[in-house]
């Protein structure tokens, strides 16, 4: 077995309550690496087509990478990856904190949960030895509440990841919650949690994974360790700021999606009660995940309606969801909305792309004070707009309608209400303006996720990365060609994302990094090459995961408003369309997927070593 693994996945079969341990072949790492890499082969070789994500049949997998827990900076992420209930189709989110690492050290690299549970229950992991137990005393609490009783019940170093009322309550844009705030939050994972009536999973124990090469991994600490306080790429950014030292900018600079992505930042609420120097008056403290020097986020406390709330400091996209979204700058808002997310368990991204539909429902008369429960929706009522993501959490009123996603929403509430739900394939636009980079339009539209942002990493890749890829600079209008790249982007993102480091952490270092510390670690001789390698496989397995369920990614209907047609009359973005066909014609081309369905050709699955995959997804197609 490569070393920085443990060498073991266990299987629970929530059904039965039956558990096995599982040592995976070598060659399933080497191939693709862990995280949701490893996930996709997985899932792809073990479930059929076609099954309900919300039954018996699909598989929910929790999964880290070599360098979770490794001497890696910022090796802290784990994956939560299964059918997405949202988009019918592959769906992974990924989170940091502390919990990745703990399900290492209790002795394994990936817990896969098939079957559900006849009543609510949690896994509990202790050096190697797991345990079903029964929830009824649990089911109810909210994320927070399970973080002090898993503390308080198992001891400090015990770590869970859990499901709030909003996975109970099987809302599709759920969340699975660590410490209070740490979310896997895109794709309705706690939805599929909820589901399998689990409740939480708590981990704990004292195993460490092998090191290949001790003394190359000291070596490589100190380089990106001085990299890192040296500000490298976006270091400096991500020390002194983290993503809320972008709400302020994005506003200015029209990255921002604005009114539901209805109107260009020019009409946005003014940036400055926003700025991070506002929101250091509420902080509590500076946090930071497992032994990571960046220390990106932080906790704040404000009052609010009376109340005195404390919740991790509102990152860029929440800021954002619930900000300019919804033309809103009062900043104990947006403290507050992040903390009924992370409270409840909903992703606050597609939690503040639905209170922003509800907003515009409401504007046209479309639901009116009888749908909301007497709430007057006017845009950038924060009073309002906090009542209402609570009557999401609760599902309480039009709340029970938003719970589930604008696209959902849109087909109960009609045709008019189509063009203010802004999604892709069912999932909620990133606050990432495609009329800002109209690269994110394609990242958006093509991903086996759609609508994320992380997964190319923003059309942004790691300083050093030799490419030549054009300087587009701020020049738009400049769009040919953009397409190209993005293939690059995130294959380098895949391999990033699989192997346990935080995004973070690699925008913050040279592009060797993941490579360097996947040598030192499993003791691969793993290059920059193999990251493109690996991660176009893994780009491959997810897209043919979604082509067997039949998703056609290219003629699923794009949210036309976000993507400047018609064009915003005014701000820094007016006038401008994205040029999407062109730019979807240039990334399938360079995928080698075909260019009416984005199905992965055979000559491209093969080159990969996945032949079978090809067998599978073109048996019925010639
Ligand atoms: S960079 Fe931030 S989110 Fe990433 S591991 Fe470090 S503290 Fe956590």
């Amino acid at each position: 077995m490569l070393a920085g693994y443990m060498g073991k996945f266990l299987w629970v079969d929530l059904s039965t309550g039956v558990m096995h341990e599982e040592i995976p072949d070598e060659q399933l790492f080497r191939d693709f690496v862990g995280g949701y890499g490893v996930a996709a082969r997985i899932l792809f070789d073990r479930m059929p087509g076609g099954v309900d994500p919300l039954g018996p049949q699909n598989i929910l997998s929790f999964t880290t990478g070599p360098l979770t827990g490794s001497p890696a900076q910022t090796g802290t992420r784990w994956t939560v990856a299964c059918k997405s209930p949202l988009t019918g189709g592959w769906g992974d989110a990924n989170a940091s904190g502390w919990w990745g690492v703990a399900l290492k050290a209790a002795g394994y690299d990936a817990i896969f949960f098939t079957g559900a549970a006849a009543k609510p229950i949690y896994l509990y992991i202790e050096n190697g030895k797991a345990e079903l137990r029964d929830a009824a005393g649990i089911w109810g609490k909210d994320c927070y509440e399970i973080e002090d009783w898993t503390k308080a019940t198992f001891g400090k170093d015990a770590e869970s990841a859990c499901i709030g009322p909003s996975g109970e309550s099987l809302s599709l844009i759920s969340a699975v919650i660590h410490a209070k705030g740490r979310a896997a939050g895109r794709s309705g994972v706690g939805a599929v949690m909820g589901s399998k009536k689990l409740k939480a999973i708590v981990v704990k124990g004292k195993q460490k994974p092998s090191l290949a090469n001790p003394e190359l991994a000291k070596e490589v600490k100190r380089k990106y360790s001085k990299q890192i306080t040296g500000g490298t790429g976006f270091a400096d950014f991500y020390r002194a700021t983290g993503t809320p030292g972008y709400t302020a900018t994005g506003i200015r600079n029209g990255d921002s999606p604005t009114r539901n992505w209805g109107a260009s930042v020019a009409h946005a609420a003014a940036p400055e009660p926003v700025e991070f120097d506002e929101l250091l008056k509420y902080r509590v403290k500076r946090g930071a995940c497992w032994q990571c020097p960046v220390s990106c986020w932080g906790s704040s406390t404000v009052e609010y309606n009376g109340q005195q709330i404390e919740a991790h400091q509102p990152e860029y996209e929440t800021a954002a969801a619930f900000g300019s979204m919804l033309l809103n700058n009062n900043l104990p808002s947006l403290i507050k909305a992040n903390e009924i997310c992370n409270r409840y368990g909903l992703d606050t991204i597609s939690a503040g792309a639905g209170v922003a539909f509800a907003f515009e429902c409401f504007e046209h008369g479309l639901i009116t004070k009888a749908d909301t429960g007497g709430l007057d929706l006017q845009w950038g009522d924060h009073q309002a707009i906090i009542a209402m993501a609570e009557k999401m959490a609760r599902r309480e009123d039009f709340g029970n309608v938003i719970a589930d996603g604008v696209m959902r929403a849109a087909q109960k509430v009609g045709p008019a209400a189509e063009p203010f739900a802004v999604h892709a394939g069912g999932q909620e636009l990133p606050m990432h303006d495609p009329r800002f980079e109209p690269a994110m339009a394609v990242i958006y539209k093509m991903d086996a996720t759609p609508g994320r942002h992380t997964q190319a990493c923003q059309y942004i890749v790691p300083a050093g990365y030799k490419t030549d890829m054009p300087n587009f600079g701020e020049n738009r209008n400049a769009q040919k060609g953009r397409g190209l790249y993005i293939k690059e982007a995130s294959c380098l993102t895949h391999t990033m994302n699989a192997s346990g480091t935080c995004l973070f952490g690699y925008l913050s270092t040279t592009v060797d990094f993941v490579a360097e510390y996947m040598t030192a670690v499993t003791g691969q001789n793993f290059t920059v090459d193999d990251m493109l390698k690996v991660g176009e496989r893994i780009a491959n397995i997810r897209q043919a995961f979604n082509v067997r369920e039949g998703i056609n990614a290219v003629t699923q209907p794009d949210p036309k408003r976000a993507y400047g047609m018609p064009a915003l009359p005014d701000g820094p973005t007016g006038g401008f369309t994205v040029d999407l066909k062109m730019l979807v014609a240039e990334h399938l081309g360079k995928m080698g997927w075909t260019q009416d369905a984005a199905v992965p050709l055979p000559e491209t699955l093969e080159a990969l070593g996945l032949s079978d995959v090809s067998q599978q997804i073109w048996a019925n197609r010639n």
